[in-house]
């Protein structure tokens, strides 16, 4: 018989109700309101209430019962040390596109686990192809009012499906979908296209088919196939090229004026990706209907360019009068209070992605036209451990950082996005770690937020307090072998 999972406390929130109960790291939760927690979901869902008992087995085996009276919602401030309170799951597919496959032999176990768990989809924002999900899971979603459910679907050909998970019951799977439309739960979706596969009239299906699940799917990002230099043996898939892209975003932007039309909503989003390879202009920001899918590369150029634009212009109206009601923190100066040309500009260099450095590169070039005090250098870093198709930043490692930068004048300080590290830790793909490559390099690394405020900011040497505060969540450009299940 499976032994039950033992939820032990990892961290109390400081001030929570969990402190004020005396709860501490170490003690293992038994029940809630005399019911066993399976896993997060139930964890959550059981605590939404405004009377709770819980049944807390302190180290020394003794067991506490508690009464609570709080706010419906009101967090109790604990984290266990198996976020999931469960096994994860992994997935029961072989994409034709997966990138984990495409990984180099030699890396940290966890790189290689293959995980398609609907329960990180609401805890991480993972997108879930639903084939290995029971009708229990799917029914515990809709009671348990859980949204939105992030799904890949790739196809909304059964057949296909099947081929390019290569799981036969990937085509059947879809029916959960029509099953969230059913019950009103909100979804995003998310196509990785692969050319000549599900691409052209296949993607054009697929688009008129998912749209029937408006309003409730709000979102379907499309985004290229990531392909490594390591595919031996695997399925051949070929890149999409400058002319692929332009014809995938002419297809996308004939759906989102028709769905504009008949919905008001784009709906179908291209990734950024797609622009930089074709060659386009980023659109507009009001055609991303509030960036529901940043976190998967769509919309992330002109969000970032948009908060540059801002942050500059802030810097440029001293007198701002929203900014002078703002409370000052102590210590950290205002914009306005930029220090004045001093003799030696401040140089700083920002490592990144081929992909993002002509964005990054751009953007430097109006911070320095404002702030002459600065000089910001942009270089874009080859992914020799994937490949040179690998271009984002979210895969580049310290090796190929450090052996580009070896020898360089970097300045002041390198400046890095913190998608480059593992969640939590300054730790690189490879396993090296920040300190070590500051110490190769012999210049200070400080790792910034990716987003246009936290970019000037570094820039400017300013708001190091509020760089990443390494949660799991909410970063933008997450490492694609993350969400691209
Ligand atoms: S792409 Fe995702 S779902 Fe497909 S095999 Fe890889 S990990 Fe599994």
């Amino acid at each position: 018989m499976k032994k039950e999972r033992e939820h032990v406390i990892k961290t109390v929130e400081p001030g929570s109700i969990a402190e004020e109960l005396e709860l501490a790291p170490g003690d293992v939760l038994v029940s809630v309101n005399g019911q066993p927690v399976r896993d997060v979901l139930d964890y959550h869902y059981l605590i939404n209430e405004e009377y709770l008992e819980l049944l807390v087995r302190k180290p020394d085996g003794e067991e506490w019962e508690l009464e609570i009276e709080k706010e419906y919602e009101d967090d109790l401030g604990i984290e266990f040390e198996n976020g999931l309170m469960d096994d994860y799951r992994s997935c029961s597919n072989k994409c034709i596109f997966c990138f984990i496959d495409q990984l180099p032999e030699g890396m940290r176990d966890t790189l290689y686990f293959k995980d398609d768990d609907s329960r990180l989809s609401f805890l991480q924002g993972n997108y879930v192809t639903l084939t290995n999900m029971s009708d229990e899971d799917v029914e515990r979603i809709i009671t348990y009012h859980l949204e939105p459910i992030n799904i890949s679907f790739h196809t909304m050909n059964p057949e296909l499906r099947c081929r390019m998970l290569h799981n036969r019951f990937a085509g059947e799977a879809l029916k959960k979908a029509d099953r969230f439309f059913e019950a009103g739960v909100a979804m995003n979706g998310q196509i990785v296209l692969c050319k000549g596969i599900n691409d052209g009239r296949e993607l054009e299906a697929s688009i008129e088919k998912l749209s029937g699940y408006l309003p409730y799917l709000q979102s379907v990002s499309v985004v290229p196939v990531g392909l490594t230099s390591h595919r031996e043996g695997l399925y051949p898939l070929e890149p999409f090229t400058k002319e692929d892209a332009r014809g995938v975003l002419e297809l996308i932007h004939r759906w989102q004026e028709k769905l504009y039309r008949e919905h008001g909503t784009h709906f179908i989003h291209a990734g950024d990706e797609w622009y930089l390879l074709a060659e386009q202009e980023i659109p507009e920001a009001e055609s991303y209907d509030g960036y529901l899918q940043l976190e998967n590369g769509v919309g992330m150029v002109r969000l970032f360019r948009e908060e540059i634009r801002e942050e500059l212009e802030k810097l440029r109206t001293p007198e701002n009068p929203k900014k002078q009601n703002e409370p000052e923190k102590a210590g950290t100066p205002e914009y306005r209070n930029m220090p004045q040309a001093s003799k030696e500009p401040r140089l700083v260099t920002i490592a990144t992605g081929k992909l993002a450095a002509p964005i990054l590169r751009e953007a430097a070039e109006q911070i320095e036209e404002q702030v002459p005090e600065i000089r910001v250098q942009v270089i874009g870093i080859e992914n020799r451990f994937f490949g040179e198709r690998i271009t984002v930043a979210g895969l580049l490692t310290g090796q190929d950082l450090k052996e580009q930068l070896s020898g360089r004048n970097l300045g002041e300080e390198l400046l890095l996005t913190e998608n480059m590290f593992r969640d939590g830790e300054d730790v690189f793909l490879d396993d090296m770690t920040a300190a070590e490559l500051s110490g190769a390099l012999q210049v200070p690394i400080t790792i910034v937020k990716s987003d246009g405020k936290a970019f000037l900011e570094a820039v400017l040497g300013r708001g190091k307090d509020e760089q990443p505060e390494r949660t799991g969540t909410g970063r933008r450009g997450k490492q694609p072998y993350e969400h691209r299940p």
